[in-house]
């Protein structure tokens, strides 16, 4: 063990250090403990609340062989003011930090970062990673939530550059989120490699999320409606196309089957958008072509509660997870 590694186990209370994890509440101890650990250094940010989507990508980011050495396991836990609009639920966003550390320490975890907002944001600063030079307030994720990918963005290259990580794990989940990211560390040349993980489903299908928690018992029960609507989409796309020389199929087509399925549920209340979005850049696609695929992607109400989802179709599925 390094000296400055001694003097955050000697700042630390011993509530704030739990066998070999290590907590960093401050940039200055964030910076400190990543001046003298052993690269690479693997990064899985969170805003907390973990399930065990959460902790695949712990698993990915253990399991990555990139080098022959043994990375370094960084977590950050921070519910980000930033992404929120005004009326959406940070508030109320679950916080369940001494699980989470729990749970982050079985997984091996080195270290978690877990600033509070006023580290991240101080209250004479106002950083902004505009996000309107990229598309991404077309998306219609990006019309439903006007605030969510400019606060991503924001907090994402301000974590980078505090955990400055060889290797960044994000959910699938997220799609948009994560053609984002792969843009602005391309565009931005932040030395971190993006890396997306498959969408962890509970045993129906359902995404797992932090936000099914709010999901009333019979809710939960027709919530894997979603992923039914979703794979009826894809099941769509692949018999067209085996039928099909042209190798290309109408979005509309996808997108009205995926809609039919919903429609048969009762409880999904409001379906806000069905998607059929290119890999690259999430703009809206007429036609798919079987070079691209596509995000095929939803957001819709079961109950009062907003969530997302989305399958990869075709080509899509390489070009973001593994990545061109
Ligand atoms: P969050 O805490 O919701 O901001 O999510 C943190 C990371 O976990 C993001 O990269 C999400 O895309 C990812 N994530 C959330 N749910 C899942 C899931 N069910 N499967 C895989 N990744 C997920």
């Amino acid at each position: 063990m390094r000296l400055s590694h001694l003097i955050l186990l000697v700042r630390h209370s011993s509530s704030t250090l739990r066998r070999n994890l290590h907590i960093c509440r401050s940039i200055e101890e964030m910076r400190l403990y990543r001046q003298d650990c052993d690269i690479p250094v693997h990064f899985v940010p969170t805003m907390g609340a973990l399930h065990e989507g959460h902790l695949r990508l712990v698993d990915e980011a253990h399991s990555t062989p990139m080098t022959s050495s043994k990375p370094t396991i960084i977590a950050s836990i921070f519910v980000n003011p930033t992404q929120f609009a005004q009326g959406e639920d940070l508030d109320k966003y679950p916080r369940t930090f001494d699980q989470d550390i729990a749970l982050l320490t079985k997984r091996g975890v080195d270290c978690v970062f877990a600033p509070t907002a006023n580290q991240m944001y101080p209250s004479n600063s106002s950083p902004i990673v505009h996000v309107e030079t990229l598309p991404f307030l077309a998306t219609r994720e990006g019309q439903a939530r006007p605030s969510f990918f400019r606060g991503v963005a924001t907090v994402c290259t301000k974590l980078f550059n505090i955990v400055q990580p060889t290797r960044a794990y994000f959910g699938q989940k997220d799609a948009g989120q994560s053609v984002l990211l792969k843009g602005l560390v391309r565009d931005l040349n932040i030395p971190t490699t993006i890396q997306i993980c498959e969408t962890t489903r509970e045993g129906d299908g359902l995404a797992k999320s932090s936000r099914n928690v709010y999901l009333t018992p019979i809710e939960r029960d027709k919530a894997g409606i979603i992923y039914s609507a979703l794979m009826a989409g894809v099941a769509t796309y692949e018999e067209t196309l085996s039928n099909d020389k042209d190798r290309r199929i109408a979005s509309e087509v996808i997108i009205e089957q995926v809609r039919k399925v919903l429609h048969s549920e009762p409880l999904v209340q409001d379906i806000e958008y069905i998607s059929v979005a290119s890999p690259y850049n999430m703009q809206e696609l007429d036609v798919i072509k079987r070079e691209e695929g596509a995000v095929l992607s939803l957001a819709c109400k079961v109950g009062n509660v907003r969530l997302i989802d989305n399958l990869l179709v075709g080509r899509a599925r390489h070009i973001l997870l593994q990545g061109e």
